[in-house]
């Protein structure tokens, strides 16, 4: 695994992802920006940025190939390049292809108490089945 950015440790979060994954955080001031990478297979599980105003998070895709989904939507297909806007209060989910290492920088939009909200996994019996 090989990026611009330290891959940096695994990510003191696993306990709500499936797989390896690891953080770095980029910055801790004015917005915060961790570096996040995902072994192939790995996501994590379905979440909610919640902000009372403001808030959500972007990812800007840097490596590999990974997913995207918002609850009741199709999946969507991540590249390098790639930006995606998260809306707060939107339950989504993102995390690597499984035959694919992924990376993202994720950014928290700044806002009034904002917190995340971890919910259930995404199971392999959905996860196997996503195709390009
Ligand atoms: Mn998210």
């Amino acid at each position: 695994m090989k990026d611009v950015f330290p891959i940096g440790e695994v990510n003191p979060y696993s306990k709500y992802f499936i797989g390896t994954t690891y953080l770095h955080m980029l910055s801790n001031d004015m917005v915060v920006i961790g570096n996040v990478t995902f072994a192939a297979g790995a996501r994590n599980n379905w979440h909610i940025h919640n902000a009372q105003s403001g808030g959500g998070q972007i990812l800007l895709v840097t490596s590999g190939a990974g997913w995207y989904q918002e609850w009741g939507k199709t999946p969507q297909s991540l590249k390098p390049g790639d930006v995606v806007h998260i809306c707060p209060g939107v339950k989504h989910w993102h995390g690597a292809k499984k035959d694919s290492e992924f990376t993202h920088l994720a950014i928290e939009v700044p806002g009034e108490n904002v917190s995340t909200s971890w919910l259930e996994p995404v199971l392999d019996d959905f996860y196997n089945t996503l195709t390009d």
